[in-house]
């Protein structure tokens, strides 16, 4: 009997999702692979039908038994209820890490042609202000909470750094904003700074976010791994798609615990789908990524030889510069696969080995400290009041526990710092305990609460306390 094929969840998608998924599948049953697919649906149709996550229980019950998806392009239409498929997806799965690599291709041209470039962003998939968590704190203000844990920043270093070992890479950067955002972006760089040690084989730096965009516009070449959070990876890859030929060529994976989804970086493009116009070749390398991940190595390779020689050749879709006929979805295809089992003449098969996923940790995940105090509150307040008026009434609203500070919009104007500040009804009020040597209770809060409560609307409060000896809040921007 022959051995069981290794069975696939494939979505096809929305908009020009059907025709380059088809183009990758057909490439994929070229190669000889024992492989299966089951198709399911999810998106636009599926919202049709009135499911409103965007993912009917058949596509899940695939996943879950097949744990690798292949996936078309997801629409999020306006109008049945908001929700994005692919969020349903990316959640339910816990698919945490999002893998987009670049890499110079023959005969497409970019501004940084002939300088080789070869770069990875490993992104945060699930955390940061993508959660999107979100309020209006007054008709007039909104809020996104950006949360960031300890095991989120675990996993994706780890992530990354196994990446990075797996395709012999040499360097590995992180980039945030820690230097303003010191604890949600500094919490990356701490933990990356702790666990680059462990992989002393690869090079580690960290990048400020900023100056890493500038690099990539400047000197890309000098970058290999780059790992980020949610929403710094989610631009920088597009920006590093654009620097090797854009979405059309851009692949990706999405890797969880136990569910890996590949797709390509674009959306559905409505413009040109149906009309057998799309280039595939970001679905196909997305393909050869997904036949890496479940261990079939050389029809990987084959496949991404395959794409290399297809484009040596000449052929050229219509999202390529400078092409004047440019071929359809179906040659590019037939093209790739009359390439299968050729060599590349620039770009050799890399020795990639298996990514060792880290394990991951099963139950509630708790950073153990020895000591903790509760040494103040903020509390935020909606008032049209001015500062100095508002810090007059409330110190007097509140005497067991000191005013410490007023910001607006961020900024300090209580006690005044003599900067001008455009003001708005929203203040964060800093209160500190008057006992600064024990820890105060939740019943100081509270009843500081219901002292400002009986004057002033607040929408929320946070605690500020010390972990082991440190502030684990921020200090407030003069
Ligand atoms: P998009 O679908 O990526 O398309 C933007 C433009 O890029 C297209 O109009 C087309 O430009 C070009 N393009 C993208 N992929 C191409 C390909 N394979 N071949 C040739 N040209 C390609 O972005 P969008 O228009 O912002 O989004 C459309 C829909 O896709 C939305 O509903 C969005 O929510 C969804 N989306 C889904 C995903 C996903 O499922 N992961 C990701 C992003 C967006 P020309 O005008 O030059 O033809």
């Amino acid at each position: 009997m022959p051995p069981a094929k290794r069975k696939i969840t494939v979505l096809p998608g929305d908009g020009i999702g059907p025709e380059v998924v088809e183009s990758a599948l057909a490439i994929v049953n070229a190669t000889g692979v024992a492989v299966e697919f089951e198709k399911c649906e999810a998106g636009a149709q599926a919202f049709k039908k009135g499911i409103v996550t965007g993912v009917p229980r058949e596509t899940i019950d695939s996943i879950e038994r097949t744990h690798v998806v292949l996936k078309g392009p997801l629409e999020t239409p306006i109008g049945y209820g908001n929700r994005s498929a692919n969020v349903t997806l990316r959640t339910l799965f816990e698919t945490y890490g999002n893998i987009r690599p670049v890499r110079e291709l023959p005969g497409v041209q970019t501004a940084f042609t002939g300088r080789n470039l070869d770069i990875v962003i490993v992104r945060e998939n699930i955390e940061d202000l993508y959660a999107g968590i979100e309020y209006m704190e007054t008709p007039g203000v909104a809020e996104g909470l950006k949360l960031i844990s300890r095991e989120g920043c675990e996993k994706i270093v780890k992530l990354a750094f196994a990446f990075a070992i797996a395709e012999g890479r040499k360097a590995v950067h992180c980039a945030t904003k820690a230097n303003i955002m010191k604890l949600t972006e500094g919490l990356l760089q701490r933990t990356f700074e702790e666990f680059a040690p462990q992989y002393p084989s690869i090079k580690s730096k960290h990048i400020l976010i900023d100056n890493c965009a500038h690099q990539l516009a400047m000197r890309p070449e000098q970058f290999d791994v780059i790992v980020t959070t949610n929403m710094n990876g989610d631009i920088l890859s597009d920006l590093t798609s654009g620097l090797t030929g854009g979405l059309g060529f851009a692949p990706s994976a999405n890797i969880g615990n136990d569910v890996s989804i590949f797709e390509a970086v674009h959306g559905s493009a409505p413009d040109i789908a149906g009309k057998n116009k799309a280039n595939p070749t970001a679905l196909i390398l997305s393909a050869a990524m997904m036949l890496r991940q479940i261990g079939e190595g050389k029809a990987a390779n084959d496949v991404e030889q395959a794409v290399l020689v297809a484009l040596e050749s000449g052929i050229r879709t219509s999202d390529m510069i400078g092409v004047e006929t440019p071929a359809t979805t179906t040659e590019f295809t037939q093209v790739v696969i009359a390439s299968l089992g050729r060599s590349s003449k620039v770009s050799p098969p890399k020795n990639y080995k298996k990514v060792e996923m880290p394990p991951s940790q099963p139950g509630v995940n708790v950073v153990a400290v020895k000591s903790r105090r509760l040494t103040g509150v903020d509390i935020y307040v909606e008032s049209s009041l001015d500062p100095a008026n508002l810090a007059e009434d409330l110190e007097k609203l509140t005497e067991m526990s000191p005013l410490k500070l007023l910001t607006n919009r961020g900024a300090m104007v209580y006690p005044a710092s003599g900067r001008r500040v455009s003001l708005v009804d929203h203040f964060r009020c800093r209160f500190v305990f008057r006992d600064a040597a024990v820890s105060a209770g939740d019943a100081e809060i509270l009843s500081l609460l219901g002292a400002v409560s009986a004057k002033y609307r607040w929408m929320h409060v946070e605690k500020l306390q010390e972990f082991d000896g440190e502030p684990a809040f921020s200090r407030s921007q003069v």
